[in-house]
Formats: structure tokens, sequence, C-alpha cells
């Protein structure tokens, strides 16, 4: 059986992190793959190694002097190495590494190597085989990630190791040049990784004791959720809770893997089981989430209902301009259409366009309505449940919210409401006081 341990920046962010993860893998001789972030923030003001690559790389191809522009990324790994106490020199890393700057290997190849050292240094520290991640984790050409090739590299690579440490984050294209996920995405190279040697348990950790039932910016110390769904994750995430990156749930899903989120500075800490299925309930909402910057699009028109083929029209437009909603509420001769505001940015004329492919003339209405936040109120547990509806209502009523659009799929896995931005904060308290600290 093999675990597959990703620790983010913040668990590498210097010697005293790197030793609380070395005893964390060494505390389970199933935690045989190991996938590293770069070294992340030591305290509030300090910089991400990440972000210095990206700005000395910047630095370098403007014309400055590489190796003044890279010294204190070298400074920040010496560092490490130093506090350790390994024998261990990534002189002609940084060598080649300045080299590549001054070749304009390009930004992607710049932000990986935050990773890459990290990994060597993780590795002569545990004393586990190092393997350079654009060996086993691949692309397309047209940049998309290759799943099937990597999959099938890894498992080749990894099987032939007790014990690895893989660099998160970076990958390499057919031509061998170096590409990357989007930020955070070591998680996807742990998810990824741990799909291909059939993992029992994905354990990501991170700095927090895992997924909170709602944001602690806006609520005063919010539950930890235990055990959350996959599909319930994926719900949250989008609406705007983070912690783990949104694509990373895809691979291990696939495969049936539990991912545990873990607290490297609380290891004692439960954590957030993410798993594909849940029976028990801890409660009947399992997170709240929310964002801003929406718009809706309300259109009214006679005999709206027996008109066949007028939402086919809209959605055309939609991807003819590759346009993405977030629901359609109906009535009978009402539509409307919930947005990101910023499509009224990048298509200033989508109001008349929709007007002349929906056929709306006077008395009929389209008309725009800004400023909407969403709230979603996820939890498998609502399913075939009475009165959480009324509860959520009843809350924001007694707030004096009022809400502006309602959506619940069929599913029952969630009720999105939309309110006025303004009511944003207020709001999600509401609902947190009345569905979690209420129940
Ligand atoms: N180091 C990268 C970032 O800061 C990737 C990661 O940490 O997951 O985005």
């Amino acid at each position: 059986m093999a675990k597959v341990v990703k620790f983010g920046g913040s668990s590498l962010a210097d010697a005293n992190q790197f030793k609380k993860a070395a005893e964390i893998i060494r505390a389970d001789k199933d935690r045989r793959y190991v996938i590293p972030s770069a070294p992340g923030k030591r305290f509030g003001e300090d910089e991400k190694v990440t972000d210095m690559l990206y700005k000395c790389y910047e630095d370098i191809t403007a014309g400055k002097n590489p190796n003044v522009a890279f010294l204190p990324i070298e400074e920040r790994f010496d560092g490490i190495i130093s506090d350790l106490e390994l024998d261990l020199s990534l002189q002609n890393e940084y060598e080649q590494i300045i080299e590549g700057f001054e070749n304009k290997l390009g930004m992607d190849y710049a932000a990986s190597r935050g990773e890459y050292l990290n990994g060597i240094i993780l590795a002569a520290f545990l004393d586990f085989q190092f393997v350079d991640a654009a060996e086993a984790v691949k692309f397309k050409s047209d940049g998309s990630f290759d799943a099937k090739l990597t999959d099938e590299l890894l498992w080749w690579v990894l099987s032939g190791y007790k014990q690895a440490v893989i660099p998160g984050f970076y990958g390499s294209m057919p031509d061998g040049a170096i590409k990357t996920f989007s930020r955070g995405g070591s998680d996807i190279t742990g998810s990824i990784v741990s799909k291909a040697v059939k993992a029992s348990l994905y354990e990501n950790w991170t700095d927090v004791s895992g997924f909170l039932v709602a944001d602690p910016r806006i609520v005063d110390n919010p539950e930890v959720i235990s055990t959350i769904t996959y599909r319930e994750l994926r719900e949250l995430s989008y609406m705007g809770a983070t912690v783990l990156h949104e694509d990373a749930v895809f691979p291990v899903r696939e495969a049936g893997i539990p991912i545990n989120i873990k607290n490297t500075n609380n290891p004692a800490d439960f954590g957030t089981m993410i798993v594909p299925e849940a029976d028990s309930t801890e409660r009947t909402i399992t997170g709240i989430a929310g964002k801003k910057n929406f718009s809706v699009i309300h259109i009214e028109k006679d005999r709206m209902n027996n008109e066949i083929g007028f939402l086919r029209r809209i959605l055309a437009l939609f991807e003819t301009l590759k346009i993405n909603f977030e629901h359609i509420p109906t009535g009978i001769d009402t539509l409307s259409l919930v947005l990101d505001s910023k499509v009224f940015e990048e298509h200033p004329d989508i109001i008349e366009r929709l007007r002349k492919v929906a056929e709306i003339e006077k008395p009929n209405i389209i008309e725009p309505f800004h400023n909407l936040a969403l709230i979603a109120v996820v939890g498998r547990g609502m399913k075939e449940q009475r009165g959480i509806a009324t509860r959520i209502f009843a809350a924001l009523s007694h707030a004096k919210i009022n809400i502006r659009t309602i959506d619940q799929g069929s599913s029952e896995l969630n009720i999105i409401i939309g309110i006025n931005e303004d009511d944003f904060e207020q709001a999600v308290r509401a609902i947190y006081n009345v569905c979690i600290l209420a129940e």
C-alpha cells in the first residue's frame, strides 16, 4: 500500500518546516511518494519562492545582472540546506538555471525551478529517490495535460522506487520544454501521482486543519468539515472556497482515492476527508460559500413558454461568444440569465445581441441587473429532507435580506441564492447561524 503525501509551500518554507514534514513522512512507512511545493511564506510579509522566480526571470530577460538577480533565491535555498545541516550543494543547478533564464526558456521554466530545487533538498533530507517531474508528467503539444501518457510513465518510473520525491507544479511538453499547471498546481501533481501508483490515500498537508464550513473572514471560528464528498467539494470550490486546487479532484476521483487535508503544524488534527461517497452526515449542511460580481439578465416575453427553441437560440449565441452562464432560473414567460459581471465588459453589446436572437420587442422586456452575489448552501444531507429551504429563507428574512434569485437542482446537493452584494457577508452569517450553529 502506498500513500502519496503533498506538502504545500508553507509546510516547506524553512528548515523547521522541513523537519516537521520529515517527521510526518517517517511516522508512516506507507508514505512513500512525496510531492513538494516550492518554499512559501515564512511570515506575513515574506515572498513565495515562485513569485521571486517569476520576478527574477523578468529582471534577467530585461537585462539585469543574472547573478545579482538570482542571489536572493540562492540564499533562500542555501539557508534551508545549511539549517538542515545537509551535505549538499546546488551550485551546479543554480548555474544551469541562470543560463536557462539568459536563454529565455520561459516563465513556466522559471517558476518550476522552485519545486525542482526544493524537491532535490527534500529527497536528500529524507534519503528518498529524486524523480524530476519533467520525465513523467507530460503535456500535449497544444498545452493540454496528457493524462494517459503521464499515468503510464509515472507508474513505470515510480514502480522502480520504494520511496521517491517528485516535485509538484510542472511537467514537460513533447519538445522537452517545461510547462507548469496554473498556480497552486502542486495539488494536481499529488493527485495524478496518487492515481498512477494506485495510492490508498492522497494526503495533502497544508497550514490549516481542513476545509471550513464557511469563510473565516466572514464567520468567526467556523467549524471544520470532517468529511466531504467530491461533488460537494466541487460546488464549494467553484463558489470560492479555497484550500485545494479545483482541478486536483478529477484524477483521484476517477480512481476512487480519498484525499485527506491535513495540517503540518498540527498533525494530530483529523483534517478533512474528501471521499467519493459518504452515507453518514455530520450535519445537513456541509458548507456555505459565495462570490460577488454577478449580474442577471431578466427577459420577459409573452407566450415564451410556447415558443419552441427560444432557449436554444440564446444558448447558441452564448456558445458563439464563448460565454459561460451560472444558471438560468425560468418562469412561465420569464427567464433570468445569471452571469459573471465580466461578460458585460467583454461583450458590451450583449443585451442588444440577446434582444435580437430572442426577438424581444415592446412591451416585452430585457434588462440587466448588476451587483449580485451568489451564495451556495451545499450538503449531501439535504436530499429528501424537509425544512432546509424554509430555514435558509427565514434566516435571510429575519436579517432583512431580499432574495433576488433562487436555484436548486434536482440532485438537491445545493441551494443557490442570489442577493445584493451589499448584503453578502450578513447573509452568509445569517445562514451559518441558523443552519450550522442552531443544528
Ligand atoms: N509553487 C506554485 C505556486 O505558488 C505551485 C504550488 O505551490 O502548488 O503557485
